[in-house]
């Protein structure tokens, strides 16, 4: 069972402007064959299917943990796909004025044809992302070392993100996850290493350029998240830390295991994209509307309780 929390993992700034292109670019990090959903749903499904957990345990814990985390890196990328994706067409609910008219010019028009401006499960050319990117041998071995290369791979799709866009809502969200994905990184090379005894950590970094070149990401790095492996839950799955402890290959920093949930940031709020009269119509029936609603969630009123962020009255 999953616990949910309304928080994301970093805080993520709103952009000055509508970049449209950026977060066509910013999809590859979430659909991309080594996107997000790509790294959530491996662990995921070598998480669910892992047999022989009586003998390998801290490996089940590890991989668990940070299936849960890859989880809350689509949320991220979700939302800075929709901040990017905000304010680039015309609001309004006259369709005469062509109000969706800049998506023309937009490289991924899925986001505005086939969905409300928001981010799909899809790679920077609108590909849909597909299960055949989920890799679950069964054999220990064969699947660590998977997931190390998913890393490193990941963190190259990073990189390359990066240097194509300059948008600080865009940067702030790749900085953070190439410090998280380098913890991820060191875990599947620290796996390998308890395995095999072959000290993979050698390799690193993979491509040979430090986070600590990314402003973004080495402000993170200052206050030690690379070192740290959240154990996301209070109880369970506390074996992974057989695996993540020692020193960082990189900067010999020392490893810990942190028990629960990260911190966590308030996600961004985000306006009404009206051009499909979403969220309302100018054509409804208001009285009826408000007559409905009223009788529909009679104890729901305007910012009653968290979540709650209509400008519907009732
Ligand atoms: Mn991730
Ligand atoms: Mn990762």
């Amino acid at each position: 069972m999953i616990t949910r929390f309304d928080k994301l993992q970093t805080e993520l700034p709103h952009p000055k402007n509508p970049s449209p292109n950026s977060a066509a670019a910013v999809q590859e990090l979430l659909g991309g064959k080594f996107g997000e959903m790509s790294t959530f749903m491996n662990y995921t499904f070598q998480s669910f299917n892992f047999r022989g957990r009586a003998q390998m345990r801290p490996f089940y814990d590890l991989i668990a943990n940070i299936a849960a985390e890859e989880f809350g890196h689509i949320e991220l990328v979700t939302y800075a796909i929709n901040l990017l994706l905000t304010g680039t067409t015309e609001r309004g609910d006259d369709p005469s004025t062509t109000p969706l008219e800049a998506a023309g010019d937009a490289r991924n028009t899925y986001h505005f044809l086939a969905s409300g401006q928001q981010a799909l499960p899809m790679d920077s050319q609108g590909t849909f992302w597909t299960g055949a990117n989920v890799f679950s041998s069964g054999n220990l071995k064969l699947d660590l070392l998977h997931n190390f290369f998913l890393e490193c791979g990941a963190r190259a799709g990073k990189i390359r993100v990066y240097e194509t866009v300059d948008d600080p809502t865009a940067r702030a969200c790749v900085g953070f996850l190439l410090v998280r994905g380098g913890v991820h990184i060191v875990a599947y090379a620290k796996a390998l290493e308890k395995l095999t005894g072959v000290e993979v950590g050698k390799l690193l970094p993979i491509p040979d350029i430090s986070n600590k070149r990314f402003p973004e990401a080495a402000k993170h790095e200052a206050r030690g998240l690379h070192r740290i492996l959240y154990q996301f839950s209070p109880e369970d799955y506390p074996q992974a830390k057989q695996i993540w402890n020692g020193q960082h290959p990189e900067d010999g920093s020392e490893l810990r295991v942190e028990v629960g949930a990260p911190e966590g940031f308030e996600p961004p709020e985000l306006e009404a994209e009206p051009q499909l009269t979403a969220p309302i119509g100018p054509d409804i029936d208001a009285e009826m509307f408000k007559d409905v609603a009223g009788k529909l969630f009679p104890e729901l009123k305007p910012s009653a309780r968290r979540g709650s962020r209509s400008k519907v009255s009732v």
